[in-house]
């Protein structure tokens, strides 16, 4: 690598965390360079012609309820380099058999109207939140404090630190119990294990508050448009670079690695203190997912045409189902009927694929490193609530864990949130509660989704490790987040 010599920080990953650090710390006017393994930047937010010609597909991630409430994100000008939000007519549809299918909308009040004699019970759950939502997002997306607004983030807790189970008993009909196994599912834990609760309530929350939106053209601009924002900042990035020992790297005051406990033991272990070794060693990882891209003939043929309006369409059947299915995945044992998300972006972006033909992604949760392949019980899954699905399949590509983990070596195992997101690894992650974003290394940080608040493409992680760099290597404090704006602020958006 040639790199000039002394730069302030070293970020390693341009993935959405890296290079959210990366234009964190250059808009204090330090000096950047961020060094990405692959060909290109974007980690789990890229965009790429994976089937046909004409047909981009997104790598990882489609559907952005965090990127929607990133305070980090909203404090930046995405969309004066391009990034363009689509809201779909609804964040989430719950096709079940022989009813119609579970939705989450913009509006509480609608939700509940779907969901029957469990509407009151849906509005009793997530409105008394929902008032406190701007003051507990800051809380609930970052590092374990002392929270900002008590109250709000107590009443948060005693929901969301309970299992998923535990919060369904309100719900007394299939309807509402499915909808909710399906958000708390996200959690890849089993739906009888805490936080479940958590990610669900985060999910629906998200839901009402702003949407599920997509970035026009694919998750990639979102990469691109921090990218740009980085050079125009004065960063620099460098691609096609993986780096395998910490040794390699230029001189900087700081180094950010946008990687997981893995892959610091495998980078730099020697540098390491034995105990800080041990801790990351017994870092867990969870679950992971086999996903299927397609290039489709037509939209697909939902049984519940609702689904065809919503950005993710979840299809596992009933909680009791969705609940079995994450258990094996939990176990080690692949589940007969998986449960599998469906995005649908050119439902609400037509430009992503040639006229008239569509894109869409599955993803199934499959045991961590499962070796199988899952595209019949995807496939049959999806048929369940799109009869005639299949035909109209132009072309598929499937990769499992060991595939993605081969694209991006974060995705270990096939875990795409960075590690379990299980009760002690929710709080401190990777290994402590006291500032994770730092290692034992003067000057060595971490700035990926194994650290708070985890996975999602949101920018937290790399926001608050710049902090932490900020404050402990230059001895400044950031300059603060102007705005905890209403999500959207500054963003254009189209729906
Ligand atoms: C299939 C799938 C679907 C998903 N769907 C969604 C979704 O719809 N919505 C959502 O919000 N989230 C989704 N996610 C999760 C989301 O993509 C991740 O949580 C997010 O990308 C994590 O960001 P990150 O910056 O921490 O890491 P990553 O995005 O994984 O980026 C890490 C980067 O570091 C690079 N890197 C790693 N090691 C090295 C090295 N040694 N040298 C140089 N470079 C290195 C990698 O190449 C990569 O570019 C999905 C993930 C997957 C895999």
């Amino acid at each position: 690598m040639s790199h000039r010599t002394e730069r302030d920080a070293i970020v390693v990953g341009a993935g959405p965390n890296g290079l959210a650090a990366a234009v964190a710390l250059a808009r204090e006017g330090l000096d950047v360079l961020v060094i990405e393994g692959a060909a290109k930047p974007g980690g789990g937010t890229r965009t790429a012609e994976l089937t046909l010609p004409g047909f981009r597909h997104d790598v990882c991630s489609t559907v952005h309820p965090l990127a929607a409430v990133s305070p980090f994100l909203a404090s930046l000008p995405l969309h004066k380099h391009g990034l363009e939000w689509i809201e779909p007519p609804l964040p989430c549809a719950h096709p079940l058999a022989d009813r119609p299918a579970a939705l989450l909308t913009r509006d509480p009040g609608s939700t509940a109207a779907g969901l029957g004699n469990d509407g009151p019970a849906w509005t009793g759950l997530v409105d008394p939140l929902l008032e406190h939502w701007s003051d507990l997002l800051p809380d609930l997306l970052g590092p374990l404090h002392r929270p900002r607004y008590p109250r709000a983030m107590a009443r948060f807790g005693l929901l969301g630190l309970r299992p998923a189970t535990v919060i369904a008993r309100r719900f007394r009909e299939d309807g509402a119990r499915a909808l909710w196994a399906g958000l708390c599912a996200h959690s890849f834990l089993p739906l009888e294990q805490s936080p479940s609760a958590a990610i669900g309530l985060v999910l629906a929350l998200t839901g009402h508050a702003s949407g599920w939106p997509i970035a026009r053209g694919g998750s990639g601009m979102i990469t691109e448009a921090l990218a740009a924002h980085l050079v125009t900042l004065g960063g620099e990035i460098h691609t096609g670079s993986r780096v395998s020992r910490l040794e390699e790297l230029p001189t900087a005051r700081a180094v950010l690695l946008n990687v997981t406990p893995r892959q610091l033991l495998s980078i730099g272990r020697e540098k390491l203190p034995a105990r800080y070794v041990r801790r990351l060693e017994r870092y867990r990882y969870g679950p992971a997912a086999f996903k299927l891209d397609y290039a489709l003939a037509e939209p697909v043929p939902w049984t519940d045409p609702m689904c065809a309006r919503a950005s993710t369409v979840h299809l596992g059947g009933t909680l009791e189902d969705v609940a079995t299915a994450e258990r094996s995945c939990a176990r080690g044992e692949m589940p007969a009927r998986p449960f599998v998300l469906f995005s649908q972006p050119t439902a609400f972006d037509a430009g992503r694929a040639p006229a008239g033909r569509h894109v869409g992604w599955a993803y199934a949760h499959v045991p961590h490193g499962w070796p199988g392949d899952a595209t019949d019980m995807i496939e049959t899954q999806i048929e369940r609530f799109a009869p005639g699905f299949k035909d109209l399949i132009l072309e598929r590509i499937a990769r499992g864990p060991r595939a993605l983990e081969q694209d991006n070596p974060n995705l270990v195992g096939g875990d795409i949130n960075g590690g379990a997101l299980d009760l002690r690894q929710l709080f401190a992650r990777p290994t402590g509660l006291l500032d994770p974003y730092k290692t034992p290394v003067e000057g060595l940080f971490l700035c990926s989704s194994s650290t708070p608040p985890g996975g999602g493409v949101h920018g937290m992680c790399g926001w608050h490790a710049a902090r932490s760099v900020l404050r402990k290597v230059f001895g400044r404090r950031a300059t603060p987040l102007t705005s905890l704006r209403r999500p959207w602020a500054g963003a254009s958006m189209s729906t």
